[in-house]
């Protein structure tokens, strides 16, 4: 790719038309983007206020406030096996994961990602002049760990999984955990396990790649975007080995310097009760819009079960040609804002998001069974 050729983000774009649609005063169900609907918690208000009082508007230490580290690995019950040291704090987990490809990968060199995959990874592997390699899944859109194995080559630095999955919603297995960790020890490669889902689930356990850390080059990116309602805050997160987090750094400082001050130092005092309960308070609501479609009998043969995330795919082969005509058709002729799954590499799908308002997802259901859409 040359550079200038890069795409915009599918779902951005896609909730940009919409916004435009509705702000023409046309009536649309906006289910395109993974935006959390939450107003900020009211403990979080209270700390981002004390933390504008006591003047904190200045550059932070590169890694992030040390009091602010120690609450992150308490949140996510790491302090047992990491310390500060693990930890380096970013604005958002998107800039946690160029910043991390771009230190740890060279021009050149192949990094591997699974379909469905998050849109924004294809792009910034090849920001930093690397070759893409798609692994595409199985039938059932779980990972084809024996593809992996076909397209690996001496050229292959990296693997990039994102557990539970944006699009498709799917946990990862114990065993598919420890076969990607075999394979990349093996073969001396980058894991970077980006887990900025995992407080959103439904049942089924989440298992971090952080449990098997020792002797892998596991970079695990995580933020407060999702779990807190908080895109807004720019608070993304790596947790790595020292000798990882020393090659990151350099890119950091040069590219970001610091998080927000203001962000860290109120939630450096957002203890660990606070936080679990935010997370199931929000992780009920999403249970609310997900079982509605998990009922919905129109729905029911064409989605694919959620696990985790707040997005579900919808199986549009019946219909349509492709996702992209599916997604031009719920938006033009029934105001319905979806993302085509092209965009994530798999085609015969549509993402819908539950994010949002749960009337959303009431309206998309009302449309859905009225119109016999899928
Ligand atoms: N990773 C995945 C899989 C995401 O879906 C998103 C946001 O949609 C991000 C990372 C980015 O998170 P942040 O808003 O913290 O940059």
């Amino acid at each position: 790719m040359t550079k200038g050729n890069f795409k915009n983000s599918a779902s951005i774009e896609i909730n940009k038309k919409a916004l435009e649609l509705k702000a023409q005063g046309k009536k649309v169900v906006n289910l395109s983007i993974g935006q959390p609907r939450f107003f900020l918690d009211e403990e979080i208000k209270k700390l981002l206020n004390e933390a504008i009082e006591t003047n904190n508007n200045f550059y932070t230490v590169s890694a992030g406030i040390s009091d602010f580290r120690k609450q992150i690995l308490k949140w996510h019950k790491w302090e047992v096996k990491f310390s500060v040291d693990n930890l380096l704090v970013t604005p958002g987990a998107k800039n946690a994961i160029f910043t991390s490809i771009k230190a740890l990968i060279n021009p050149g060199d192949e990094v591997i990602v699974f379909a469905p995959y998050w849109i924004s990874y294809i792009e910034m592997i090849e920001l930093c002049g690397g070759i893409v390699k798609v692994v595409q899944p199985k039938e059932n859109l779980n990972l084809n760990l024996n593809l992996l194995k076909e397209v690996l080559t001496s050229r292959t630095k990296a693997i990039i999984v994102n557990n539970p999955n944006n699009p498709s919603g799917k946990l990862l297995s114990l065993d598919e955990i420890k076969e990607i960790l075999n394979i990349a020890n093996e073969k001396n490669l980058f894991i970077i396990a980006d887990e900025i889902y995992s407080t959103i689930t439904f049942g089924k356990s989440f298992i971090s790649f952080s449990d098997f850390m020792e002797n892998n080059n596991v970079v695990i990116i995580n933020g407060v975007s999702k779990s807190l309602s908080c895109t807004g805050l720019r608070i993304g997160y790596i947790l790595a080995s020292k000798e990882i987090l020393r090659k990151i750094m350099p890119v950091h400082q040069h590219i970001s310097t610091c998080a927000g001050s203001l962000e860290q130092y109120a939630l450096s005092k957002l203890d660990e009760t606070r936080y679990e309960k935010i997370v199931e308070e929000y992780n009920f609501e999403y249970s609310k819009a997900r079982s509605l479609l998990l009922n919905c009998e129109k729905i029911k043969g064409v989605g694919i079960i959620p696990e985790g995330a707040f997005y579900m795919l919808l199986n549009i082969k019946k219909k349509y040609k492709n996702s992209t005509q599916a997604s031009e058709d719920l938006l033009l002729n029934y105001g319905i804002a979806t993302v085509p799954g092209i965009a994530y590499g798999i085609d015969d799908y549509i993402r819908i998001s539950f994010a949002g308002d749960i009337s959303e997802i009431e309206g998309f259901i009302e449309i859905v069974e009225e119109n016999n859409l899928f």
